[in-house]
């Protein structure tokens, strides 16, 4: 492992990235508003990731992204490359049907057994499983070979070459910044220190740090997905309540597993019938975002995500460059090399390389304050990059 120096997303994928709700960040692509009149994306619904409206966004946009670089050249293939097999690659095979593309997606992380690849084909494109980073110059030669002895249904003679025809997805989270079983503790450290910075600011004295991680580490269990839908908002908000002392963790334990708290919905609007007891700020706080969560918001919790940027920012690039690379990747959120090193020489071959992030824009996008001091969305901000 070695560490590269230092760069940022920005230098392989521009500005051609979209976080969350899907506003394309180069400004030379349409706006939000015009995307969704587009696509007939209907106002306010935002898709996630593995929807097929999310999608049929995405197809448009790698054209017109294309379109702007190279007109007159149709994308005709797509390779996308990300961490999670299910997320990602729904995702893929969703992008390949709605730009009727087929595809090869790599989906990768670096697991501590012996290094393998495991193929599997499905109907939109086929999936490169690897448990290291490094395989990405194997996947290379796979798109070669696949191309040259099972054509797909491409057009072209030469089967599956990355050229100016091909449009290439790069997953950010946990892919290209935080590499997966190498480096993406460090992203859910930021997260968690945010919804720790947000609940002790909000209680200040009545703060207490060890009860504050007993609820989250206990709330964070799979056990309760069902009820916190998974979502870091919701868990972020539970904790502050329980903070504030309306709510014991054990009994609120208690009430999920006896089924007389289903869903977080329930929850916010139980907290609503008794909301005159917690102090005012919590209280406005506590009206704030459950209007948001009834308006249908899955990012309630505005305040903490601002501070998400924040505990992110400041986990990329604060290291000194001569610090060992163990400790680099203990304690900054980096770029992985081998990603950026493959992105690079596809882009210099002339394919249209396009980043997706499923953090919250609020997350990923300093607020105009920070951004007149010269802070930067996430892909702008520069960090070490590393890898084999
Ligand atoms: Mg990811």
């Amino acid at each position: 492992m070695r560490n590269y120096g230092r760069t940022s997303i920005y230098e392989f994928l521009g500005d051609f990235v979209v976080y969350r709700n899907l506003a394309p960040l180069d400004p030379r692509l349409p706006a939000l508003p015009v995307l969704r009149a587009e696509v007939g994306l209907p106002e306010g619904i935002t898709p996630r990731k593995s929807q097929p409206d999310y999608a049929r966004v995405m197809a448009f946009l790698l054209r017109q992204a294309r379109a702007l670089e190279t007109p007159n050249t149709p994308i005709e293939r797509l390779v996308y490359v990300g961490d999670t097999r299910m997320n990602d690659g729904t995702a893929f095979a969703n992008i390949c049907h709605a730009g009727n593309w087929p595809g090869l997606a790599f989906i990768g992380a670096e697991r501590d057994e012996p290094a393998r690849v495991e193929i599997a084909g499905q109907d939109s494109g086929t999936l490169y499983l690897a448990n290291r980073w490094a395989a990405l110059s194997d996947f290379e030669d796979f798109c070669r070979e696949r191309g040259r002895h099972r054509p797909l249904r491409s057009t072209t003679s030469e089967g599956f070459p990355l050229d100016e025809r091909t449009a290439v997805v790069v997953d950010l989270d946990k892919t290209a910044l935080g590499a997966r079983g190498r480096n993406d503790h460090v992203i859910d450290h930021a997260r968690v220190a945010a919804v720790r910075r947000t609940v002790g600011d909000l209680l200040g004295e009545a703060f207490d740090p060890a009860s504050f991680q007993a609820a989250y580490d206990r709330l964070n269990q799979p056990e309760f997905h069902p009820f916190t839908a998974d979502n870091q908002d919701y868990l972020a908000y539970m904790c502050l309540i329980l903070g504030s002392g309306l709510y014991a963790l054990e009994s609120l334990v208690a009430d999920v597993r006896a089924d007389r708290l289903r869903t977080f919905e329930q929850f916010i609007a139980r907290v609503d019938t008794r909301a005159a007891e917690l102090p005012d700020h919590l209280r406005s706080m506590h009206g704030g975002i459950y209007a948001l969560v009834q308006q249908g918001d899955p990012t309630p919790f505005k305040s903490f995500r601002y501070n998400e940027y924040e505990t992110t920012v400041e986990r990329m690039g604060q290291s000194d460059d001569d610090l060992p690379v163990t400790r680099l990747l203990q304690e900054e959120i980096v770029i992985t090399q081998e990603v950026r090193e493959i992105a690079l020489a596809w882009k210099e071959r002339g394919a249209l390389l396009f980043g997706l992030s499923d953090k919250p824009d609020e997350a990923s996008i300093p607020t105009d304050d920070l951004s007149a001091q010269g802070y930067q969305p996430i892909h702008r901000v520069e960090t070490h990059a590393i890898g084999g």
